[in-house]
């Protein structure tokens, strides 16, 4: 016979589930904003923070954040570059990058600790243990213990996330990290290096250079599938690495993923709790950042009293609600109507047009109608009818996230 549920009175006023991007994110907001809060974070795998490079506009991240998210910032460089078949452009914009190491190390130093679980100061984290949500405020651990808190934020990522009814295209990444014998030529990085043969569909090297002698080049695309094309991959980053003289250059690290990019309405999320991250539908479904959004759910739950959070999270995501649609009409236009070896153009036409105001607004999921309008407004890409486009547009939004 199994024994009884154990429920004792809440010893956290915070029960984090997924210590991934969001919810360590979420672990220094509340560190930053209510020192005195009591937080357990619970992640599944043995480490904090999986193994990623997550970059965004400096722009995405509002002043009031800064206090605790820059000293989480592990590179930054003052602009970068993209480089398509007609269009060379450098962006003005700073672009800044988080690695896994440093979001781990920054928030198990926050627990007091350089690695396990015990609890110290006002963050516990407990690794390697994975848990069910009852309630808003309760979780299970393992078969027997319940843990009760003000308010339970679920992290999980995209384990947690609501179903992609309607369908969504795939952006797909390999990325390979070196460590060059001759400084790399580029000091700032290549977000798009588009090719010319695009029949694939659209894909582009992805270039960060993390040093003078430490750059990450990741393959990209955007595909109908989402399975990534290893050789492919290889190719074009040896392609790369032959073109500056660094054929020799070292292996140190891999990185590997995939990310839904929906086109459909955004499903009503019917979980028992409060979810950010990719969990709740905080991140930007046409770029595939998730460090806006993310940022900005961070900043609202510390922020928000604990009793008020679920309201407050709320009415930000209905004040989000057209430009969440607006971002999966995008994915639509790209996946949908678009021939796939012309999606490449859809993102020529963005930089070759929008200034970069406009471009920091969009990446950082704060565009406005305006800006939302010169996206869409022009010569429509070869091979696009523009009655279905317009089809296209009328119906959406969907819900947003409750
Ligand atoms: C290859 C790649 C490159 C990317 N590059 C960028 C980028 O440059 N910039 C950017 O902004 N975004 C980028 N993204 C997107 C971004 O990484 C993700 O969208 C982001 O990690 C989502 O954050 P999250 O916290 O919601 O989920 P995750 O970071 O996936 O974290 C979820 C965590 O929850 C844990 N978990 C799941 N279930 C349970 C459970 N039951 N109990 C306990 N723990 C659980 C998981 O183990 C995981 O650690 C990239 C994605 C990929 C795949």
């Amino acid at each position: 016979m199994k024994p009884a549920p154990t429920t004792s009175a809440p010893a956290f006023d915070y029960v984090i589930v997924g210590g991934g991007l969001q919810g360590c994110l979420l672990a220094h907001a509340l560190a930053w904003h209510r020192p005195e809060a009591a937080v357990l974070m619970l992640e599944q795998a043995a480490e904090l923070c999986g193994n990623h490079t997550w970059s965004f506009h400096e722009t995405d991240v509002a002043p009031q954040a800064r206090g605790w998210f820059d000293p989480l910032v592990a590179h930054r460089w003052p602009g970068y570059r993209v480089r398509f078949p007609a269009l060379s452009r450098r962006v003005r914009i700073p672009y800044a990058t988080i690695t896994s190491d440093r979001l781990r190390e920054a928030t198990l130093s926050l627990a007091g600790e350089r690695a396990g679980s015990a609890r110290a100061g006002r963050l516990v984290i407990r690794t390697g243990e994975s848990c069910e949500i009852l309630s808003p405020t309760t979780v299970r651990l393992g078969e027997t213990a319940e843990i009760s808190c003000l308010a339970v934020i679920d992290c999980r990522g995209r384990a947690a996330a609501a179903g992609l009814p309607g369908g969504a295209g795939y952006q797909t990444f390999i990325g390979h990290e070196y460590a060059t014998a001759r400084r790399w030529p580029a000091s700032e990085p290549t977000v798009m290096d588009v090719r010319a043969d695009q029949a694939a569909g659209f894909e582009f090297l992805y270039e960060l250079p993390l040093g003078p002698d430490r750059v990450l080049l990741e393959y990209t695309r955007f595909h109908d599938e989402p399975d990534c094309d290893p050789s492919r991959a290889a190719a074009l980053i040896s392609t790369r690495l032959a073109e500056v003289g660094a054929g020799s250059a070292a292996l140190i690290r891999t990185e590997q993923g995939c990310l839904p990019m929906p086109y459909a309405a955004e499903p009503r999320r019917e979980g028992p709790s409060l979810a950010g991250g990719y969990a709740g539908g905080w991140y930007h479904a046409a770029t595939g950042y998730s460090m806006p959004l993310a940022v900005r759910f961070a900043e609202l739950v510390a922020r928000a009293r604990p009793d008020q959070v679920a309201v407050e999270v709320a009415a930000a995501a209905a004040e989000d609600r057209l430009r969440r649609g607006f971002s999966r009409f995008l994915n639509r236009l790209l996946f949908c109507l678009v021939r796939p070896e012309n999606r490449w153009k859809i993102f020529q036409r963005f930089y070759r047009v929008l200034p970069e105001a406009r471009i920091s607004r969009f990446y950082a999921h704060r565009f406005t109608f305006t800006d939302a309008a010169r996206i869409i407004i022009g010569r429509p890409p070869a091979g696009l009818a523009p009655i279905r486009f317009a089809r296209s547009f009328i119906s959406l939004p969907g819900p947003v996230p409750t």
